[in-house]
């Protein structure tokens, strides 16, 4: 008989380099795979399963809702997404939310949101927009574009015209990309996909103040940091300055597929009826399932233990740092932490995976630590043994 990775490889598209274990359940911040053997995961399904696995609350929440109503389309109401809003609202201080299905969507909604804003109220030439280097916005094309990586757009062109580059961390180079045809700044606030690298606090916020000078949206991708993952709800939230649209996905629905646009009062006016749409979006299967995940990450009190087990996990990974050479940097906040070592990373993270811990790089020398928010102190003090021993075979 084939096993599961030979089924699946008969039959799904090229696009993944599985790791070769086929997880079958999860519990707390414990996965397990079909032949029972037991993973502490801080991969979180990259930055998703801010719960982590088999959440009471959650698992409650989307039972009961799967018994009333999943999907009935947005040509209709549901509470269990008006709920979600008035919460993501309340959080974060902007005004109006569109629900999509995933990361990528929420990037190319906003983005239409902006230039449709820019056309209605700044003017007709206003349509540029300009993202990072090294940035990551998804993989459908307006996304991709957007994306500041080659390897991402290989073979694809042409790409969406009116997106171009700039320098991240660099407030000149955005100064020189800028001009009347600028409508919107495309910015995450931590880089996820490009090796976890933060944005400078004054940096961000001289975007902020140069954005606002010149009648430019600031638009955040929060689809990775957003949600409760740096120990604030919103990443902007620890820059102290206010973007015009935010993205959301990954963590916001703990598991089932959601994404975001938020967008102040003013710029959400760039829609009217008609002007963009999602079937599923916000169905009241996963508005049910975001709404637990915003009550509870939304605490304070786990907001603040996010701060501090992350503070925590970068002391234990910068004592590493004093052990081995190879590791160059330690960086990020809250529980988005990345390592970055002088050499690919790969055989580290095999090597981890043998002894029963499951991590993720992002790119080919930076290992990415995106535990389940909830995770304790006794789990990162047994993530960082494993990872010493792994990293001290293989020398
Ligand atoms: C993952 C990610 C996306 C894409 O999200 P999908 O749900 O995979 O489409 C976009 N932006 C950032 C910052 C991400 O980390």
């Amino acid at each position: 008989m084939l096993s599961v990775m030979d089924r699946g490889k008969e039959v799904f598209m090229n696009t993944y380099a599985q790791f070769p274990i086929v997880l079958e359940k999860g519990d707390g911040v414990y996965v397990y795979d079909q032949e029972g053997n037991k993973y502490l995961d801080f991969v979180a399904g990259i930055a998703v399963n801010g719960l982590g696995y088999n959440h009471a609350g959650l698992q409650k929440a989307l039972k009961d809702q799967v018994d009333k109503l999943t999907h009935c389309s947005n040509l209709y109401w549901n509470e269990p997404a008006v709920e979600a809003a008035e919460l993501l609202v309340k959080l974060s201080g902007l005004d109006k939310i569109f629900f999509c299905n995933s990361g990528a969507e929420a990037v190319e909604g906003a983005m239409k949101l902006a230039r449709k804003y820019a056309g209605k109220y700044l003017g007709p030439d206003k349509v540029e927009i300009i993202a990072m280097n090294n940035s990551f916005h998804g993989r459908t094309y307006g996304a991709v574009t957007a994306t500041g990586q080659l390897k991402y757009q290989k073979g694809l062109s042409p790409l969406l015209p009116g997106i171009k580059h700039c320098e991240y961390n660099d407030i000149e180079s955005l100064q020189e990309a800028m001009n009347d045809k600028t409508c919107a700044v495309l910015i995450e606030p931590i880089q996820g996909e490009g090796g976890i690298r933060p944005a400078e606090k004054d940096y961000l916020q001289e975007v902020s103040k140069l954005c606002k000078k010149n009648n430019v949206l600031l638009m955040l991708d929060e689809v990775q940091c957003g949600v409760g993952r740096t120990g604030y709800m919103f990443a902007y939230q620890r820059y102290g300055i206010e973007p015009d649209i935010v993205a959301l996905a990954k963590g916001l629905g703990g598991g089932v597929p959601i994404g975001a646009i938020m967008a102040s009062k003013k710029v959400a006016e760039g829609f009217s009826p008609g002007d963009h749409a999602s079937t599923y979006g916000g169905n009241a299967l996963v508005c049910a399932g975001a709404k637990v995940v915003l009550e509870v990450v939304g605490q304070e009190t786990l907001l603040e233990q996010v701060r501090k087990k992350g503070t925590y996990l970068k002391a234990q990974l910068t004592n590493l740092q004093e052990k081995f050479n190879d590791i160059i940097e330690v960086r990020g906040h809250g529980l988005m932490l990345g390592m970055e070592m002088n050499k690919p990373v790969k055989e580290i993270i095999l090597g981890c995976m043998a002894k029963g811990l499951l991590l993720v790089g992002s790119g080919e020398k930076i290992i990415r630590f995106v535990p389940p928010l909830i995770v304790e102190e006794k789990e990162i003090d047994f993530m960082v043994t494993i990872l010493e021993e792994v990293m001290s075979e293989i020398g």
